[in-house]
């Protein structure tokens, strides 16, 4: 087997098992073999660049930075859906379609409606070439790179597809996945985001492809335009779409009548919440291809379609009492604490109140009738308060002004919704939080102590700050309740292991409110040690790739304080990093510092990823669109004409891969 044919059968290989975990939802290799052929791929692909492919599964990890999102027209206009919210309204539908096409008998397609953000993605022989946003229906940004790391969404075809077409899909993140990142944005001292959709859509915006490809999003496809289709109906499109590799729901359901129609209507309100996904209703469309052409379009929207919405579930409870949560940046958050009640499959007993502005809207109170719904969002929210069953007696809700934890009065910043208690070092639960922050998975992780013996050990006097850890004694541990010798060890060993865990997820773990996982790298890799960082003003940091004002700001406040330095102090003095080992210096310069470079086309001594790295290991910033900004266009054999006219234009430099190498070595 020649390199080349190696290289090809492991991307075979690799496509299909992403298309069995994806896809299809069910694997038939483990993660870590996965990996490790991943892994092959990857060595090989460095090794031989001229093998260099866009639609390798190792593309999939992402890496390109888009600063400006290109202006792509569409080729078929991306049209809205009339929506309807009876079944008296899909009849009237049903009737006019019926009308139009002057006694055909019609038969429909029965999709879900998906709560994300639409897609439209390019296929030219089998490849994905462009993906692009929806944007107003007449054109949208090409996202490319970022739909590229999306694992549900095929880089090549298999099967019979037509040479040429569009396929529109909806990206969405599900629920699970979206309450996971929540949760990490609650533990790094950040808002969470407010529901799935809207961060579904964000996502496809942000300008590293690297982040996108760390969130769970999903693409789930619904129909396609293009010449010298091989279907002739909706339906049939749909099978199609799902062979070539595409992730079609299975909901789907071809109906010969309305009758069929109302029961799938009916199934769905109920069976959605069963979904790993957020569904807003159901699509209805005309199964002829060729009905659909004829019944054609009105200014915005298919006449062949419907959609049917469902409605928010909404329950009526009682309020028994507000109560406040103090987090590990010491914000508080209110909480209604409901008298359990049965909405949308699942028993609520809590819903959020966000702030205080949100009680004062809401002018909510102790002993309320209120309504609940669970919309968009995880955490159903009350929608509104039933004042004709207030009680006489009632009192209007008093903010507290006090911490509940610790007594400290709150403070609220301008222009920040959130009261806080800005006791961070007397505080109970922030304490604890920060600790446990500190021992999590992704900072310090360490092994043998968890969120509970954190407070019992709290609780005991024995910790007062992350630092205390390393001075735990197994003698001070016995006596503890569940605490056996064996247990004891583990702790000890556990927190003596985790001097080796490296600089950027000790600076993660300190807890400095803004920096999570992402923006501790960042820094560690622009800083390269704490004691830069930590003179290092808000001005210079802002200078720093995706650090602004507030994160910048934030670590400034944290290195100031004087106990922040005193337990950093410390804990370099019980050996851990706080540097970027040699290893990760190696190569690092500054030599391309406050450059721009745009990569385009294939090389030859160095891959694509490499030349990237390169350029980044010596401080200068990859982009993937051509701006006056840009410094460089490094350019490789069969560069893009579109992008070489537009530099020619704005008159950047194009240099080759030798030019590129002599000014870093
Ligand atoms: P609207 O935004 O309410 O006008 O609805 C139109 C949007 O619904 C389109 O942009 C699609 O992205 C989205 N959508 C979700 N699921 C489907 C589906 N099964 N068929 C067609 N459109 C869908
Ligand atoms: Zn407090």
């Amino acid at each position: 087997m020649t390199i080349k044919e190696k290289i090809e059968a492991l991307r075979r290989e690799l496509r299909e098992h992403n298309h069995k975990y994806y896809v299809l939802a069910s694997p038939t290799i483990s993660d870590y073999e996965f990996d490790m052929k991943l892994k092959e791929l990857q060595a090989l692909e460095e090794q031989n660049p001229e093998f260099m492919d866009e639609t390798s599964p190792t593309m999939r990890v992402g890496g390109t930075v888009t600063k400006n999102f290109e202006t792509v027209v569409h080729e078929h206009r991306m049209y809205s859906l009339d929506n309807s919210y009876s079944r008296e309204e899909l009849l009237d539908w049903e009737k006019r379609v019926l009308r139009i096409l002057g006694g055909f008998t019609v038969n429909f397609t029965c999709e879900l409606k998906y709560d994300g953000a639409s897609i439209s993605l390019t296929y030219e022989n089998g490849e994905l070439v462009r993906g692009v946003t929806r944007g107003d229906g007449f054109q949208g940004d090409d996202v490319t790179a970022n739909i590229r790391t999306i694992k549900s969404v095929p880089l090549r075809l298999k099967g019979d597809f037509p040479s040429k077409f569009d396929i529109r899909g909806e990206i969405v993140l599900p629920i699970d996945g979206f309450a996971k990142m929540n949760e990490e944005r609650i533990n790094n001292g950040e808002d969470p985001y407010m529901n799935p959709r809207n961060t579904a859509a964000g996502s496809l915006k942000l300008q590293d492809s690297s982040l996108v490809a760390e969130r769970p999003l999903e693409c789930l496809l619904y129909g396609i335009t293009g010449s010298k289709l091989n279907f002739s109906s909706q339906f049939d499109m749909l099978l199609k779409a799902r062979e070539w590799g595409f992730k079609v729901p299975a909901a789907a359901k071809l109906c010969e009548t309305t009758a069929e129609v109302m029961q799938f209507l009916e199934y769905w309100d109920i069976e959605r919440h069963n979904l790993p996904y957020e569904t807003d209703g159901v699509v209805v469309k005309v199964n002829s291809l060729q009905q659909q052409e004829e019944l054609g379009y009105t200014a915005k929207s298919p006449r062949w379609a419907l959609a049917y919405k469902f409605k928010a579930e909404q329950a009526v409870t009682i309020l028994n009492e507000i109560s406040y949560q103090v987090g590990r940046t010491g914000a508080i958050t209110p909480v209604a604490n409901l008298q359990a009640v049965l909405l949308a499959g699942t028993t609520v007993k809590r819903a959020s109140l966000h702030n205080a502005d949100q009680i004062a809207k809401l002018d909510i109170r102790e002993g309320d009738t209120v309504h609940v719904e669970k919309g968009g969002e995880i955490i159903p929210k009350i929608v509104s308060v039933d004042l004709s069953k207030r009680p006489a007696n009632s009192i209007p809700t008093r903010y507290i002004t006090n911490c509940p934890e610790c007594g400290t009065k709150l403070r609220r910043k301008v222009g920040e919704a959130q009261h806080f208690c800005p006791n961070e070092s007397g505080c109970p639960p922030q304490i604890t939080g920060k600790i446990q922050h500190f021992i999590s998975r992704k900072a310090l992780d360490i092994e043998g102590l968890g969120s509970e013996t954190v407070e019992l050990l709290y609780k005991e006097g024995l910790i007062n700050n992350y630092a205390d850890l390393f001075i735990l004694t197994k003698d001070q541990l016995m006596p503890l309740e569940r605490m056996a010798e064996k247990s004891a060890e583990n702790l000890i060993n556990g927190v003596a292991a985790s001097v080796n865990i490296p600089f950027e997820r000790v600076l993660f773990g300190l807890g400095i409110r803004y920096v999570g996982e992402t923006v501790a790298k960042k820094l560690a890799k622009a800083y390269k040690n704490i004691d830069a960082l930590m003179v290092a003003t808000a001005n210079e940091l802002e200078m720093v790739d995706e650090i602004g004002e507030r994160i910048a700001e934030s670590v400034v406040n944290f290195f100031e304080e004087e106990k922040n330095r005193d337990i950093i102090n410390q804990l370099k003095e019980y050996g851990l990093q706080f540097s970027l080992t040699d290893k990760q210096l190696d190569g690092q310069t500054d030599k391309l510092k406050g450059q721009t470079f745009v990569v385009s086309g294939v090389f030859e001594k160095v891959s694509r990823t490499e030349l990237k790295k390169n350029i980044e290991d010596n401080g200068g910033k990859v982009s993937s669109s051509i701006s006056s900004k840009t410094s460089f266009v490094v350019a490789g054999a069969n560069m893009g004409p579109s992008k070489k006219e537009k530099a020619d234009k704005l008159g950047i430099p194009i240099i080759s891969e030798d030019e590129f190498l002599a000014l870093i070595n």
